[in-house]
């Protein structure tokens, strides 16, 4: 870690390590492309008092690294390994960055004469300063709290930490948020699984499954989960013409959601997404034909009345009186969701 062990030549002018200045591209990536904004929202948002992940601690810099390279949990061996979690063999690491620092003498390193640096002496065991002969503990000197000993960061280094999605063992606890968004139980009547966790594809703040019926959300935000639930209902009014939702991102079915979303959060007074909405649709008509408008607009307001009329029934038929009736959730351990939580 801190040991002063030469790095292979090291003339790169960041002071950061070649694998460091990868990672770092990383994150000038994310806000050239705007993607940090989504990226954020996902770090910033999921909170939960009882969260014991170690990310939890971490700085949002290292957190949107871990998000970027699509997991919401990574830690190390060990501690992957107290939770009576192993990483599945030739699974390769994500990296997060760490300052490197380079320590000097607080004494001697005043005015002219910077360059005092404290220098790790094998047989001693401890941090020595050659001008004045200051020896201290290793943990004093990385703890950074001796006032002895100045630390400075001199680049970046990376940590390798593993993502829950390539660990199998013990199950681990379910995140779940404070307050349950409105028309949860309506999910929990139609046997949905509302999972609190980065979705599957990681490109999105929420997601609807239909094979497992399973809702990914990556935020509390009420409206992703709107949106989600009426992917659902959608899916449930098209079976019964025969139809199915299509896989990825279908522009009819996006507005369908989006609509019925838009709608539920002003009902549920969720505030409004008119606005969004109204660009999100304006975008997804752009280059259409008028009659492929005209046909586009007919398929959406069918489905938006299907899925509204589905979801307004059935939390009428739950009184929003019980907390959601535990309709025994028939585990659809889709292979995504069973992988997490294999054994
Ligand atoms: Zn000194
Ligand atoms: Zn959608």
């Amino acid at each position: 870690m801190g040991r002063t062990r030469k790095p292979a030549p090291r003339a790169r002018p960041s002071g950061n390590t070649p694998r460091a200045d990868l990672v770092l591209r990383r994150l000038v990536d994310e806000f050239k492309s705007g993607g940090i904004t989504e990226t954020i929202s996902k770090v910033a948002i999921l909170k939960d008092p009882n969260d014991n992940r170690p990310c939890m601690s971490w700085s949002l810099k290292n957190r949107v690294l871990m998000v970027g390279q699509g997991t919401f949990d990574a830690r190390n061996v060990a501690q992957w390994n107290r939770v009576n979690r192993r990483v599945i063999a030739r699974r390769s690491a994500i990296y997060i960055i760490k300052p490197l620092y380079a320590y000097s003498c607080a004494h001697c390193a005043k005015g002219a004469a910077r360059e005092a640096h404290l220098r790790y002496a094998r047989p001693s065991g401890l941090f020595e300063c050659a001008a004045c002969g200051l020896s201290v503990e290793p943990r004093a000197v990385r703890g950074g709290s001796d006032p002895a000993v100045l630390r400075r960061i001199r680049g970046f280094g990376c940590q390798p930490e593993f993502r829950v999605e390539d660990t199998v063992g013990d199950a681990l606890p379910e995140y779940a948020p404070a307050r349950p968004p409105p028309l949860h139980g309506v999910a929990a009547k139609w046997g949905i699984q509302v999972k609190y966790q980065v979705d599957p594809s990681g490109s999105s703040l929420g997601s609807y499954e239909a094979r497992s019926n399973t809702i990914h959300l990556g935020t509390e935000s009420p409206w992703v989960f709107f949106h989600e639930i009426s992917h659902a209902a959608d899916s449930m009014v098209l079976a019964r013409s025969g139809r199915a939702l299509k896989g990825g991102q279908d522009p009819i079915q996006e507005a369908v959601a989006q609509l019925s979303a838009c709608v539920l959060s002003e009902m549920y007074g969720m505030g409004s997404t008119r606005a969004h909405t109204r660009d999100y649709i304006r975008a997804q008509a752009r280059g259409s034909g008028e009659r492929e408008l005209v046909r586009l607009a007919l398929d959406v307001l069918d489905r938006v009345e299907g899925v509204l009329g589905l979801i307004l029934s059935t939390a009428q038929e739950l009184g929003g009186a019980t907390a959601s009736g535990q309709e025994d959730g028939h585990c659809g351990d889709g292979a995504r969701a069973g992988k997490i939580r294999d054994h």
